[in-house]
C-alpha cells in the first residue's frame, strides 16, 4: 500500500502532463492532492520529481483539501475506470489481519472474508492455498491478535 507523501509522473500523453502529489492530514482530517500542470515543451524524461525541473516547466498547480470520504469516493472513481480486460482483480488491505485480499471476495470494504466471517459471520471463503495465499480471495492466513483471542475463548 503506497503511502503518503506519494508522488506520481503522469507524462504518457505529451500534451497533457504533469505531476500528482498526495499528502495526508496536512490539515487534520483531510486529504491534500496537488497537480501541477507541466508545460507541453518540459520534457519529463528523466525528471521523477518537480525538484528536478526548471520552475519554468510548471504551469500551474491546484491543490485541494479532501475529507477522507471525499478521498475514498475518488479512489473508489479511479479504481473503477480501469477497464476489465486489463484490470487484475483489485486488492485491498485488511484492517483486521493486515492481509491483502481481492476486495471482490469480501462484502466488506476493509476485512477479508476471514475476518469478516470472524468478526460479523459473513459467509466466509472457501479457502484453497497455494503458494501462501489462497486462491480464491488472496488471504496470506494472517489472524489478528484479536481474533485469535476470540477463538482462544470459544475453544
Ligand atoms: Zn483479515
Ligand atoms: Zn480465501
Amino acid at each position: 500500500m503506497p503511502r503518503t507523501p506519494f508522488r506520481l509522473k503522469c507524462d504518457t500523453i505529451p500534451y497533457r502532463k504533469g505531476f500528482v502529489e498526495v499528502v495526508s492530514q496536512i490539515h487534520e482530517g483531510c486529504v491534500n492532492l496537488e497537480t501541477f500542470h507541466i508545460h507541453v515543451d518540459t520534457d519529463l524524461k528523466g525528471v521523477a520529481w518537480l525538484g528536478e525541473l526548471a520552475d519554468s516547466g510548471v504551469v500551474g498547480n491546484c491543490e485541494l483539501e479532501l475529507t477522507f470520504e471525499e478521498a475514498r469516493q475518488l479512489a473508489e472513481t479511479l479504481l473503477a475506470a480501469i477497464p476489465a480486460s486489463t484490470e487484475l482483480p483489485s486488492t485491498v488491505l485488511c484492517e483486521e489481519c493486515g492481509s491483502l485480499y481481492f476486495s471482490k471476495a469480501s462484502k466488506l470494504s476493509s476485512l477479508c472474508p476471514e475476518c469478516a466471517h470472524a468478526l460479523y459471520g459473513d459467509q466466509n471463503c472457501p479457502h484453497q492455498f497455494s503458494d501462501g495465499r489462497c486462491t480464491v480471495c488472496y488471504w496470506d492466513g494472517s489472524v489478528s491478535a484479536f481474533v485469535r483471542g476470540q477463538r482462544g475463548a470459544a475453544d
